[in-house]
């Protein structure tokens, strides 16, 4: 190739430089980073406890995974929505989150709205709470769906095998919670898989450390027991209890 031919092949390459950088510039694609920490790639490194790098979901993407799980209603359910009271006792209780906690209250005093506002506060906490897998959020109604769906199965190993596998991710996930957990007048069946859910998460059946629950119900442990099973109402012992009142909802 001659001296003109190789400039006018430079000067070409140089052009079409321009060019795209000029339209990824009015594309936005070379606009800084919405997120610092994560440069918008909606995850991080982060050393564990045995000193190795994990990638783990940024903090930025906590909202979008909110706005998955949480119903539109309660999406800015936030602690400072309750009484200083209240706010103090979660606080404190996030620190070290034990077996869980029981939120019992009459019918309007906003259990449902605070339960969400916990897991909000929980997930941030600990970038890896707002992972997929990392908890469970349910309605009573979905929650008890959940169990008897296993139940429904065609052969009756098929549905050992599904009742078994839900036994495990309900008995092993990090955080679990249940809205109205003792809603309605629930099967034999119903019952006996909540007592083994509970049971697993105290670590009674794995040796697994337990796994705190998060429970809203009208009732308190004592009512559940008697109008329930007081084998549930065994395995509620050591939750610590918060019994919410209308004056703590400060809207
Ligand atoms: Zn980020």
């Amino acid at each position: 190739m001659d001296e003109e031919a190789k400039q006018i092949l430079k000067n070409q390459v140089e052009h079409s430089i321009r060019e795209t950088s000029k339209l990824k510039t009015l594309t936005g694609f070379f606009r800084p980073a919405t997120c610092k920490k994560c440069e918008d790639t909606g995850y991080v490194l982060i050393k564990d406890k045995l000193g190795t790098e994990r990638a783990v979901r940024c903090e930025c993407m906590i909202p979008k995974m909110l706005a998955a799980v949480i119903p539109p209603e309660f999406q800015r359910a936030s602690l400072a929505d309750f009484s200083e009271r209240v706010s103090n006792v979660i606080r404190e209780w996030l620190a070290s989150p034990g077996l869980g906690l029981l939120i019992d209250g009459d019918v309007g005093v906003g259990k449902t709205h605070l339960m969400f506002a916990i897991l909000k506060a929980w997930m941030a906490v600990d970038p890896r709470n707002s992972e997929r897998g990392s908890f469970f959020v349910f309605t009573s109604k979905d929650f008890y769906q959940q169990l008897r769906s296993v139940q429904t199965l065609g052969s009756s190993s098929e549905s050992v095998t599904a009742e078994r596998a839900l036994m495990q991710d309900f008995g092993a996930v990090p955080m679990l919670m249940v809205d109205d957990i003792a809603s309605g007048l629930l099967s034999d069946f119903e019952r006996r898989e909540l007592q083994e859910i509970l049971g697993r998460r105290r670590g009674e059946i794995s040796t697994g450390w337990p796994k705190p629950t998060v429970l809203t119900s009208n009732w308190n442990a004592q009512q559940i027991a008697e109008k329930l099973d007081d084998r549930i109402g065994s395995r509620l012992k050591g939750l610590k209890n918060l019994r919410l009142m209308g004056k703590d909802a400060r809207r």
